[in-house]
């Protein structure tokens, strides 16, 4: 009978116990599913195959924003490009640079001395070509613009040295606004 009393208490226990961990490993599986969720949606990352990637950038942009390549110095369409407007990376379209903060260094890439946000452009540490360097990648799709050095102008003092076919440029819609009215007075 106490046997008895014993063994019912402990697989009610056991129950208890087991609904309890149930209960626990469902509801933090939710959390994380949430906290994913929202991670996805504030970064809006843009995640492709490499297979992906081959069939929708061109061979150039591949090498470059895929494999970390670069482009031949003074050879870049955006080098001594200076029309007021938007630079966009070539791979998921994101608002990467203003034209404003874009100036002459003399290296042969498009230098910039501030992005459009410290959140648009994400770094990482290059090692390779027995070199130190930082790497700088688009922050929504990873796609690789270049490098990021201490020389550069003032108020930053930094240079964003950065492939000319990382990028793509948007013409400042507002010069249009303003000259379409300047056009009907
Ligand atoms: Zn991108």
């Amino acid at each position: 009978m106490i046997v008895g009393l014993v063994g019912t208490a402990v697989v009610k226990f056991m129950v208890v116990n087991t609904a309890i961990m149930i209960f626990l490993a469902a509801s933090s599986m939710i959390f994380a599913q949430d906290g994913n969720l929202q991670k996805n949606i504030m970064n809006e990352s843009v995640v492709k195959s490499e297979e992906e990637w081959q069939g929708c950038l061109t061979s150039e942009e591949y090498s470059i924003l895929r494999e970390k390549g670069t482009e031949m110095a003074f050879t870049g369409k955006y080098y001594k490009h200076s029309e007021e407007g938007v630079y966009t990376c070539a791979g998921c379209g994101q608002e990467l640079f203003s034209s404003d903060t874009k100036y002459d260094s003399g290296s042969g890439w498009p230098s910039f001395w501030q992005p459009i946000s410290k959140e648009k452009v994400a770094t990482e540490k290059d090692n390779s070509l027995f070199m130190q360097r930082t790497e700088i990648l688009c922050s929504r799709c990873g796609g690789h613009l270049g490098h990021v050095f201490n020389d550069g102008p003032r108020p930053t003092g930094l240079r964003y040295c950065v492939n000319s076919i990382s990028l793509d440029f948007e013409l400042r819609k507002n010069e249009t606004v303003s000259k379409q009215e300047n056009d009907s007075k």
